[in-house]
């Protein structure tokens, strides 16, 4: 981590659960334990169903993003920003937890939940603005421009990744030195792809994760320890001044 100078950072559900926010496929996740919920998540389904638009909405109006906290995990990435080594922090996640703990340079590859948008215009406005529609009595608002469908921003089964966004975080994993995938099961795309083209350009793969992932037999290192007590261990000064980063033996900086 230390001699790094191009760090891309991958983060997946696992970043956030520390901070109470579920994931899908694990032993608690929100797939796991109510199967129907991956219904608000189809893009054909949402489209056709008003009652799954409807649930969707109400789903929203309880998300765990809105109360959730920034973890050590996530402020410890800020530090790696601060540092000028961070090429780029891709997220798969949809809460804003890396911008609420301070980073800039966040690749929201999924989406945010933060924002809704039109699916016939393509007009994007303030989640809570919707939400707010909602509990006035709104079971499924329209789009106030042209009547069209409303989702969050998020990336939905069945919908494409913004291209843009895709590139920029291509761009990232093939220039970087160090690829660091944090808390995700690099089972989906673009996840694994992004992996695994930085670990073809020569990069160093590091996965801190729970469980097992498809390219642990590519990983330089792989940590299976919580990613809040991890991150500001491996992380260079993103612990605070008073404690001693020096291994054993090391000499004393002067
Ligand atoms: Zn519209």
């Amino acid at each position: 981590m230390a001699a790094s100078e191009k760090i891309a950072v991958l983060t997946g559900a696992g970043i956030s659960t520390e901070s109470g926010i579920p994931d899908f496929r694990g032993p608690n996740g929100v797939w796991t334990t109510r199967p129907e919920a991956m219904k608000l998540v189809n893009i054909e389904d949402y489209v056709r169903d008003p009652q799954v638009r409807i649930q969707a909405w109400q789903e929203r109006m309880r998300h765990p993003a809105w109360t959730a906290k920034p973890n050590e995990g996530h402020r410890a990435l800020v530090e790696l920003e601060r540092r000028g080594t961070l090429l780029a922090l891709m997220t798969q996640n949809i809460d804003r937890l890396h911008q609420a703990a301070g980073s800039q340079k966040v690749i929201e590859l999924h989406g945010t939940i933060w924002l809704a948008k039109c699916l016939s215009c393509g007009r994007r406005t303030r989640m809570q603005e919707q939400l707010e529609r909602v509990t006035a009595g709104d079971p499924d608002p329209v789009c106030t421009e042209c009547g069209g469908i409303q989702k969050s921003a998020t990336v939905a089964f069945g919908e494409q990744l913004d291209p843009l966004v895709l590139e920029t975080a291509v761009v990232a994993s093939s220039a970087c030195d160090l690829f660091l995938a944090i808390g995700t099961s690099l089972s989906v795309q673009p996840a694994a792809l992004l992996a695994a083209e930085a670990h073809r350009r020569g990069a160093r793969l590091v996965i801190v994760n729970q469980g097992e992932t498809p390219l642990d037999d590519r990983a330089d290192v792989i940590l299976r320890a919580p990613i809040g007590v991890v991150l500001p261990v491996i992380i260079p000064g993103s612990k605070s001044d008073s404690e001693d980063q020096s291994p054993p033996g090391a000499a004393p900086a002067t």
